[in-house]
C-alpha cells in the first residue's frame, strides 16, 4: 500500500481525515486483506479504493512451506510481470522474522550466490519492498499462525545500497509509528559492501542494524568471491565502517560464508582477524560464520571440524563469532539460495 497514494485518494474522494486513521488500523494492526473488510468505511468509498489503490502491490503466486513449518516462501508476482522472493522464519515459538528483497536479482554476481547468477533486472519500488511485509502479516492472519512479526532482515534478493533511496524510504515506511510500527533495532539491512551508502546509512538510520557481507579478510580473496570489492575495496570498506561507528556506535555484523578450501583456513581467518583489528573496538564487532547453502554454483560447504577451527581462531583474535546454520533449506529458502528459475515463471 502507498499510504501517500491512498491519503490523497480519500481526500479527493471528499472523506474526512479520519478515514484514513480507519484504513491505517485495518491495514496494518488488523491485517485486513481487503478494502471490503474495512466495514466502518462506506461501501463507496471501499469500491473506488479498490479499484484504484490495490492493498498490494504484489500477488501470490506460490508459497512453499518447510518440513518443520518453520520457513514458508513465497513467490510474489509485481504488476510489471517479474517475480521476487521473500521468506518467513519463526526462529523462536513465537517470533517471526521476514526476510525481504530489495531487488529482482542482483548485480553484484558474488560467485556463490544464487540470486547473483540471474544479473539484475531491476530495483524495487518502496511499495514492492514494504508490501512483502504487509503480505505475510497478512498471510499469518489467514492462516491463523500465532505470534508476532516484529523482525524485518533485507537479507533476501538484491544489493539493498544499490538502490538507497528506495530501501531509506521503505526503513522510513517500516519504523512508523502510523504505519508498521516496526522498531529500528528490529530491522537490519545487509549490504556486500557499497562503501559510500554505509556511512550514510550510519548518519540516516543509526538505530537500524547494519550487516556487512564479507566472506575474506584480504582484496585478493574478496575480489574473488564478490567482484564488487574491485570498486570498494577493503581499506574503503573499513575507512565507511569507521565512520558508521562514529554516527551510530552500534555493534556491525559481519556474515562469513564458509566454503571448502577457499576462505576457511586458518590463514583465511588470522587475515580476517587482522582486518578487524583496523575497523574498530573488538565489543562492537560481530562475526557470523555461515555454512553454505548448496546452490547451482561450484562452491563446497566447509567440513565441520574446519568451521570449528576457524571460530576458534576468531575467538582467540578477541571476536565474537558464531556459526550460523540456515532455516529454510528444504524449500531453497535459505540465505543466497533465492532465485527465480525458468521453472517459476
Ligand atoms: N545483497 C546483500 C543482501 C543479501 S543477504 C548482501 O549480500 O549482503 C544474503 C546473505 O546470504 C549474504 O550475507 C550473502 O553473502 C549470503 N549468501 C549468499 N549466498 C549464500 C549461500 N549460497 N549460502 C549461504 N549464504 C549465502
Ligand atoms: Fe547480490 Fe548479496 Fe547475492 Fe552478492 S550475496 S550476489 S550482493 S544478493
Amino acid at each position: 500500500m502507498d499510504a501517500v497514494q491512498v491519503q490523497a485518494a480519500l481526500t479527493a474522494l471528499g472523506q474526512p481525515k479520519f478515514r484514513w486513521d480507519q484504513v491505517r488500523q485495518a491495514v496494518f494492526g488488523q491485517a485486513v486483506s481487503s478494502y471490503d473488510e474495512i466495514t466502518v468505511l462506506p461501501a463507496e468509498t471501499r469500491r473506488a479504493l479498490a479499484e484504484k489503490f490495490p492493498l498490494l502491490s504484489v500477488r501470490e503466486r506460490r508459497v512453499d512451506v518447510s518440513g518443520d513449518g518453520r520457513a514458508h516462501k513465497a513467490l510474489l508476482d509485481l504488476a510489471d510481470g517479474r517475480i521476487v522472493e521473500t521468506v518467513l522464519l519463526r526462529p523462536s515459538p513465537t517470533r517471526w522474522t521476514t526476510c525481504i528483497s530489495s531487488q529482482v536479482g542482483c548485480a553484484v554476481a558474488c560467485t556463490f550466490c544464487a540470486t547473483g547468477l540471474m544479473g539484475l533486472t531491476r530495483s524495487l519500488t518502496p511499495e514492492e519492498i514494504t508490501d512483502q511485509v504487509l503480505f505475510w502479516r497478512q498471510y499469518m492472519m489467514k492462516k491463523a499462525l500465532p505470534g508476532r512479526l516484529d523482525n524485518v532482515v533485507y537479507m533476501g534478493m538484491g544489493e539493498p545500497f544499490a538502490c538507497y533511496d528506495q530501501v531509506s524510504t521503505s526503513l522510513k515506511i517500516l519504523i512508523d509509528q502510523k504505519q508498521f510500527g516496526i522498531g529500528a533495532r528490529h530491522i537490519s539491512v545487509s549490504t556486500s559492501g557499497v562503501a559510500p551508502k554505509i556511512a550514510l546509512f550510519g548518519r540516516d538510520f543509526p538505530q537500524v542494524n547494519l550487516a556487512i557481507s564479507l566472506h575474506a579478510g584480504t582484496d585478493e580473496l574478496r575480489t574473488r568471491l564478490v567482484p564488487m570489492n574491485k570498486a570498494f575495496n577493503l581499506a574503503a570498506l573499513a575507512q565507511a565502517l569507521r565512520d558508521y561507528i562514529q554516527s551510530a556506535n552500534r555493534k556491525i555484523f559481519f556474515e562469513y560464508v564458509l566454503l571448502k578450501g577457499e576462505n576457511d583456513r586458518p590463514e583465511d581467518a588470522d587475515a580476517l582477524v587482522r582486518w578487524l583489528d583496523g575497523v574498530g573496538p573488538k565489543e562492537l564487532l560481530h562475526v557470523n560464520l555461515i555454512v553454505f547453502n548448496q546452490t547451482n554454483t561450484p562452491h563446497q560447504p566447509t567440513d565441520e571440524n574446519d568451521a570449528r577451527v576457524f571460530q576458534q581462531r576468531m575467538l582467540a583474535g578477541g571476536y565474537k563469532s558464531t556459526v550460523r546454520q540456515n532455516l529454510g533449506r528444504d524449500i531453497d529458502g535459505a540465505c543466497g539460495q533465492l532465485v527465480v528459475l525458468e521453472k517459476d515463471q
